[in-house]
């Protein structure tokens, strides 16, 4: 189902009146982690500024170490939502388990799947029972071809509605936290007739990586990118290294736009 060979025409998913994998580069912004109304308003206010469509942020967060923060919930998932009347932007946001799926696709316009939830079947098959668009970020160490099955097990409940992330791959290097695999964003044009966006902030972990790595992702035909901003990054809860500043997410987006049209 989710081969070109299949379905030779590519997919469109629509999100109210915008569309990944059209013609525009869709761009999803905001803080790794929902912290506080506080923050996640600047951040929403000054995203929907530069020119976002989406607000992004975790209200359930994957972390590393347990004693790492670990999302505010359902407590973060009415601010989203909040932040969504707000600014108009519509929201992608991650659900970690089988058992919040109903919770978080009521507040969520794009359920994603995080890169460690890759392979948790129960867990792409639930989404694939929804009546909402799925991120699929690409595993930690996944190949094209287990990352397109992972899509196929969502595709096959009845969700048509999936965009694939290319968020880096675990290799030998270790000046960037992952290494993230451009070339996958070509191959999966010609694999499969599903949307591809680009996370150049998981991808490299450092915030000065990427604006070059956005404008990389655009030249080599991405629908679009997620991208972590934070009003305050030096003081974030999660991933301030990789996040940028609004004013540097501001210059990065209208940079994006020349490229865009260019390609
Ligand atoms: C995130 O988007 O904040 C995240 C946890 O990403 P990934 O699953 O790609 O690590
Ligand atoms: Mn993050």
């Amino acid at each position: 189902l989710a081969s070109r060979i299949f379905k030779p025409e590519p997919t469109i998913v629509k999100v109210g009146d915008i569309e990944i994998g059209g013609k525009n580069i869709v761009i999803m912004a905001g803080p790794c982690a929902v912290e506080s109304r506080e923050q996640l308003f600047e951040s929403a206010m000054a995203v929907k500024r530069a020119g976002a469509h989406f607000l992004r942020g975790g209200a359930y967060k994957p972390r590393t170490s347990p004693y790492s923060f670990q999302g505010l919930e359902e407590e973060g998932l009415k601010m989203l939502s909040e932040a969504r009347e707000l600014t108009g932007l519509k929201i992608v946001t991650e659900v970690m388990d089988v058992h919040s799926v109903e919770k978080v696709a009521e507040y969520a316009d794009v359920l994603q799947i995080g890169a460690r939830n890759m392979q948790n079947f129960s867990l792409l098959k639930a989404v694939g029972r929804m009546n909402k668009p799925v991120l699929l970020k690409r595993g930690l160490a996944a190949t094209l071809e287990e990352w397109l099955s992972a899509a196929e097990y969502i595709l096959n409940e009845g969700n048509k509605d999936v965009i694939l992330c290319e968020r880096g791959i675990r290799t030998f290097e270790t000046y960037t936290r992952n290494t993230l695999d451009l070339s996958a964003v070509p191959a999966i044009k010609k694999l499969s007739h599903l949307p591809i966006i680009v996370d150049p902030s998981h991808g490299t972990g450092r915030w000065h990586l990427v604006p070059s790595m956005a404008k990389a992702a655009v030249a080599a035909g991405a629908d679009g990118l997620i991208i972590e901003v934070h009003p305050d990054p030096k003081n974030a809860l999660s991933d301030g290294p990789q996040s940028l500043t609004p004013d540097n997410f501001e210059s990065l987006v209208k940079e994006l736009k020349i490229i865009a049209e260019a390609v």
